[in-house]
């Protein structure tokens, strides 16, 4: 007795490691009370008291013996998942990972990747998950088949139990495999007889059993089923050489060109996994502008798919959560970037399209992960294969693909066999010389729009400003209405008469003479969508305009890309958001209205970027048996980007630009991270940034270690801000970069609290 006791203190862990979720860079350490002792695991949630009177939900991440040396560890309260726990051992570890790679507080990941019901921040605004039940009856088991007759007769005193039971056992039909009446819904019977207190007359005296069943809450795929197509030649080559590549890649990317049919070749990927038993997690950089994916998945897989992004309820999110826990998952998670925390206990295949899509990345707030780059570490924790997928792969994947680090699937035919669009380059400097332009239209780019309409077909038009115009600039003086809490220049939005800041969203109202020199000539200067499409219906009369950019609202995306698809509107004029894989018939002509702000964007990436977006967009013109046309507005028309993009030379644009990659050792030939600090002095901020940049410097290599520097825009609400580049070693790995890091913060810790700078990190910054 003695010896078995000891063996149990010693199995028994006293002290738990608890993710909270608080913005801080630490687990917090409690002890587990006895009593908790066996209940407690990895994975579960925990209730614990935090500060003065404050009492949080958190997760353990850890159980041991090791007391925490010189504080006084305070008991967790209560365990919350008495069954199960709520993440599974891989998704503690990845958590971990995130934590690590993308120098953030764990408490930030949990609260960024678990849905709101699961993380109740406390008990008192505890919403927290239950699965939606309903209660149910059966014969008590007590009573077995055998005994009934002689249960009814000895009711005989109680005629109206009698009834009820009598109309249970009717309702209720007998099931002979097992033996036993089924349950039924508390509800219907109570429906069904004279008298409700009987019910729970017999529900008391142990005759019938009542007991909550889980109902199905999620909402369920009621369409038609169809069967996948069938694959083309090149289609089914590319299928093989993907699944060929798998035996020697855990990584494999399909460089596929635009409607060369890549969701086409995932369905059959998917398909397979399913066969064997396998779930397949398939990310989308966005839904609301996706719904064609979204559609074409549920005709094929039902209900067997569940679709997982932020823009879904919590507790539509925390049941999606709960079922992937349960015994029957879902086989395929179709999500945006959040879904790669959801728990997979048979996870086969990771798909990630468009895996070149900034939307992957998080910008703001932590954690500022990138879901592409995470779901690899998942896929591998999980043991199955990842497949990125992109006509524009990301530099990073396309360069570890050359090095053999990831197999590589080339498809380069479009479904149809139609070729690449026909891309015609129109200098705008020029045109504007000689006074051809008509606003932001050139000749050829009204004519080729007039053309189409004519045909009947559809045109797309790219620009990427929104709103009326860019400034507000005095004719007089030069003077331009700025953002008095950010170093930026007003956008004027005509259809609300106002004039917004981009960064923080602030309105101010029109000026009508100029606040330097009183003149009164004051200029609305550059081009948004807003008065492309007022110049347009001019230009073009029988142009049919819908403009598509993110000051549209969410929940009229759809009825807009409907209107499209039905013709009801035949030009559709976006920003960035048209690229992201709409595939419209019709669509024969695709106008670039200025390719130039995109291509001077001060940052090393932005001409990767461009001829990414471009490129995209580009492939939305003829997807179907007419060969698309593509205008490209530009100031700057010998430059190489357009030469190659007018060329859709993928291949020697990246060579090209690998070079200067190469020469500057920016990625893929090192991993950046960003140190950002803000605060309300400059010269606070400025004298930190310095310090910072020395102890940087002495720990990475004066080379790795570039600024500090104001950014474009250094003020924002008010906030002065100043970045700090390392552009770490891949020899260095990100545990050893993370602890140099925080060896160089620990050394102005006194600094930042004293001047109340702030500062965060930006790892693989996109
Ligand atoms: P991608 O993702 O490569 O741009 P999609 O998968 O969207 O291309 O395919 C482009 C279009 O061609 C879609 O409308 C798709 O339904 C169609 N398509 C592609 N492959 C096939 C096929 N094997 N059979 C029938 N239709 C196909
Ligand atoms: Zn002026
Ligand atoms: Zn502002």
């Amino acid at each position: 007795m003695g010896s078995f006791f000891v063996l149990l203190l010693l199995n028994m862990s006293r002290y738990a490691d608890i993710v909270l979720p608080v913005p801080l860079n630490q687990y917090f350490t409690y002890s587990v009370p006895p009593e908790l002792e066996l209940i407690i695991a990895p994975g579960k949630r925990v209730y614990v008291p935090f500060g003065k009177g404050r009492k949080l939900t958190g997760i353990v991440m850890k159980l041991h013996n090791i007391p925490p040396v010189g504080v006084q560890t305070k008991d967790i309260i209560s365990v919350t998942d008495m069954d199960g726990t709520t993440l599974l051992p891989y998704q503690l570890e990845l958590m971990e990972w995130i934590s690590t790679y993308y120098l953030c507080a764990p408490g930030d990941v949990m609260k960024a990747l678990l849905p709101g019901t699961l993380r109740p921040e406390s008990k008192n605004e505890q919403k927290a998950y239950k699965p939606k039940t309903e209660p149910f009856v059966k014969l008590h088991h007590s009573i077995s088949p055998e005994s009934i007759d002689e249960t009814i007769s000895g009711l005989k005193r109680a005629k109206k139990q009698q009834e009820v039971l009598k109309k249970y056992l009717e309702i209720s039909e007998f099931n002979a495999a097992d033996g036993s009446f089924k349950a039924i819904s508390k509800r219907y019977l109570q429906g069904k007889v004279e008298s409700v207190s009987a019910l729970q007359a017999l529900i008391q005296n142990n005759i019938l059993e009542e007991y909550d069943v889980e109902t199905e809450r999620l909402i369920s795929y009621t369409g038609s089923i169809v069967e996948a197509n069938t694959l083309t030649e090149s289609q089914e080559r590319a299928f093989a050489e993907i699944k060929e590549s798998f035996k020697k890649h855990n990584i494999s990317l399909l460089y596929g060109v635009t409607s060369s049919g890549k969701t086409e070749i995932y369905i059959r990927l998917i398909q397979e996994q399913i066969k064997m038993g396998r779930q397949v997690l398939y990310l989308l950089p966005e839904i609301a502008l996706t719904t064609q994916i979204m559609h074409r998945l549920q005709q094929i897989f039902g209900n067997e798919m569940a679709i997982y992004h932020s823009n879904c309820s919590d507790i539509i999110r925390a049941e999606i959560w709960q079922k992937q826990l349960g015994n029957r998952p879902f086989s395929l998670i179709l999500g945006t970037r959040s879904a790669i925390m959801l728990p997979f206990r048979n996870l086969g295949l990771v798909i990630v399209d468009e895996e070149h899509e900034t939307s992957y990345k998080q910008e703001d707030p932590a954690p500022r992960y990138n879901a592409r780059n995470v779901s690899i570490m998942m896929g591998i924790k999980c043991g199955a294969k990842i497949l990125l997928g992109s006509a524009t792969p990301s530099f990073e994947s396309y360069a570890n693909a050359l090095w053999e680090k990831y197999g590589l699937v080339t498809l380069e035919e479009r479904y149809t066999k139609v070729g690449l669009p026909d891309i015609t380059i129109v200098d705008i400097a020029e045109m504007r010389r000689k006074k051809y332009m008509k606003g932001a239209f050139s000749p050829q780019l009204i004519n080729a729009v007039n053309e189409a309409i004519e045909r009947d077909e559809q045109v797309i038009l790219f620009h990427n400003r929104r709103g009326y115009s860019s400034v507000v600039e005095c004719d007089d003086c030069g003077w331009v209405q700025k953002c008095t809490h950010c170093d930026v220049s007003l956008t004027y939005h005509k259809n609300v008469n106002m004039a917004v800041c981009h960064y923080c969203g602030k309105r101010y109202p029109i000026v009508k003479n100029c606040p330097e020199c009183g003149s009164n000539t004051l200029n609305q200067r550059g081009y948004g969508t807003e008065r492309i499409a007022e110049h347009l219906q001019e230009l073009v009369p029988e142009a049919r305009i819908a403009i598509m950019d993110s000051d549209i609202q969410r929940s009229r995306y759809q009825e807009i890309i409907q209107n499209f698809q039905d013709g009801k509107t035949n030009v559709l004029i976006g920003t960035q958001m048209i690229s992201k894989g709409f595939d419209f018939d019709n669509v024969s002509t695709v106008g670039i209205l200025q390719a130039d702000a995109l291509m001077n964007f001060p940052d090393f990436r932005a001409l990767e970027h461009t001829y990414q977006l471009i490129s995209q967009v580009v492939g939305r013109a003829g997807r179907r048996n007419i060969r698309g046309k593509v205008i490209l507005q530009t100031r700057q028309p010998d430059n190489q980007l357009i030469q190659m993009l007018s060329r859709h030379n993928y291949r020697a644009f990246f060579n090209e630009q690998m070079n200067d990659r190469l020469a500057f050792v920016y990625p893929p030939y090192s991993r950046l991270t960003i140190l950002t600090l803000k605060g309300r002095s400059a010269k606070d901020v400025e004298q930190i940034a310095y310090r910072l940049c020395q102890l940087l410097s002495g720990l990475f290599g004066e080379e790795r270690v570039l600024g500090p520097d104001a950014p474009m825009i250094s003020r924002i609400q008010n906030q002065h801000i100043r970045n700090i580049v390392l552009k770490v070693d891949h020899k260095t790995s990100y545990l050893k970069s993370r602890q140099m890091i925080d060896c160089a913060i620990q050394q102005v810790k006194e600094l930042l609290v004293q001047s109340g700078v702030t500062y965060y990190f930006d790892v693989d910054p996109l």
